[in-house]
């Protein structure tokens, strides 16, 4: 009998089809000399029979995760910066273009997006729970409460704000397990014509890719059109929008209007109905995107013990929060990759949850250059493959996992 467990979203039953072992919090970077026992819990994911949600089979407490420290930067990608600044532009010009309009960005991060709605003048507030990220947007001239955004936040920035013309969430949404509570805040916040839209990874490109490593604690749900427009009708709001989007390995922009408010996209029955063409949700399609997964971790480990038997140097190349999930399944750690190049300070000079595996800066990449590198972050390969040009001219190779395990 396959694990179960509760859906969030409707109460359903939750069927795990990949487990993907005991895993760490995938952006706890730890202190060499800190000896205490790391947490760590079980990472399967599962999909719901009644509304097809696909899941984390178990939930990790949120201020585990959230936290004064939480080391994750929306501006360390120059490509998330310019994402974040066009759509910014975008709703000044649409959603944002009334009287007097307000936006609340739930996970507002360093306040990437919020900079230059706040240089437009316009009314905003990014909720952010997370304080030294939280910080870095207040320097920035973004307004912000530093709080978990839930029911009783959206009733008190309605109490304190007026209701909003636009709640917007990006890589946030999807993080959060207590969707009851999200959805009644951005109703009771929300002007009858306004729209909550929200970008998160798609299920749909996860199973074509298979980039398993979307998985992890922070990734509570993987979102699709056919889940989010049952989760949608279930909180009295209804899928008027959906935009595929290529950043992070591939997303889906989601826009949630109350029934009747708006008159959905063509684009929203074209994808629901691509989904069900293709039966994304359907058991043998999970069942063989997990087969493949174990297929990668086979290749993968294969690869290093090979290089490593021949002497050869591996590095890794973003000590992303996804990297976390494929160190920790496959069992990765110093001896098959040396350490971790990457640009954020907080993740520097400090050990890859789990696996342990040293961060050291990107001047520690080029010094000398190893033969190959793990890229890690291969949601952003054209922008470091462009940036690290001298890493191929010193004859440096990539060895990438995603779809499956090649060197280039
Ligand atoms: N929106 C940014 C982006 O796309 O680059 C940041 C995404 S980051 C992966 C997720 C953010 O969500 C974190 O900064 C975290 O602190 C925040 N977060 C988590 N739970 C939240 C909640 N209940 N309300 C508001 N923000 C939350």
């Amino acid at each position: 009998m396959p694990n179960q467990s509760t859906c969030r979203v409707c109460a359903g039953t939750v069927t795990e089809f990949l487990d993907l072992g005991q895993q760490p919090l995938s952006d706890a970077f730890r202190l060499p000399e800190d000896t205490s026992a790391e947490f760590t819990y079980r990472l399967a994911v599962g999909a719901c029979a009644d509304c097809a949600m696909v899941q984390l089979m178990e939930e990790v407490p949120r201020e585990k995760m959230f936290h004064q420290d939480y080391p994750y930067l929306s501006q360390g990608s120059a490509v998330m910066r310019e994402h974040f600044r066009a759509l910014a532009e975008r709703f000044l010009s649409t959603e944002l273009a009334g009287e007097d309009p307000l936006v609340v960005e739930l996970g507002c991060n360093d306040g990437t997006m919020l900079r230059t709605v706040a240089a437009a003048g316009v009314r905003h507030l990014g909720v952010e729970p997370s304080g030294a990220v939280a910080d870095l947007a207040a320097e920035a001239g973004v307004r912000v409460r530093k709080d978990f955004f839930e029911e009783s936040t959206a009733l008190s920035i309605r109490d304190q704000d007026g209701p909003a013309d636009l709640v917007y969430a990006a890589n946030t949404f999807c993080h959060i397990p207590y969707v009851d509570s999200i959805l009644r805040g951005v109703v009771a916040l929300l002007k009858p014509g306004g729209a909550f839209v929200f970008e998160d990874p798609y299920l749909g490109d996860i199973v074509e890719q298979t980039s398993f490593d979307q998985i992890y604690d922070e990734h509570f749900f993987l979102f699709s059109a056919t889940s989010v427009d049952a989760m949608a009708r279930r909180h009295g709001l209804e899928l008027v929008d959906v935009e595929r989007l290529p950043v992070h390995g591939g997303e889906v922009r989601y826009t949630l209007a109350l029934p009747g408010a708006r008159t959905p996209s063509a684009a929203v029955a074209a994808l629901l109905a691509e989904e069900q063409a293709r039966g994304l949700h359907d058991r043998a399609v999970l069942d063989g995107f997990a087969d493949r997964v174990r297929a990668i971790r086979t290749d993968l480990l294969a690869l290093l013990e090979d290089l490593k038997a021949k002497g050869e140097r591996v590095v890794g190349y973003g000590a992303t929060a996804k990297s976390a999930t494929v160190t920790n399944l496959c069992g990765i750690g110093p001896d098959l990759v040396e350490f971790i190049s990457d640009t954020t300070p907080a993740k520097q000079h400090r050990l890859a949850p789990g696996s342990g595996i040293p961060v050291r800066p990107p001047a520690a990449f080029a010094d000398p250059h190893p033969g190959y590198a793990l890229l890690f972050a291969w949601n952003h390969a054209a922008e470091i493959m462009a940036k690290e040009e001298a890493f191929r001219e010193a004859g440096g190779k990539w060895i990438l996992y995603v779809p499956d395990v090649h060197v280039v």
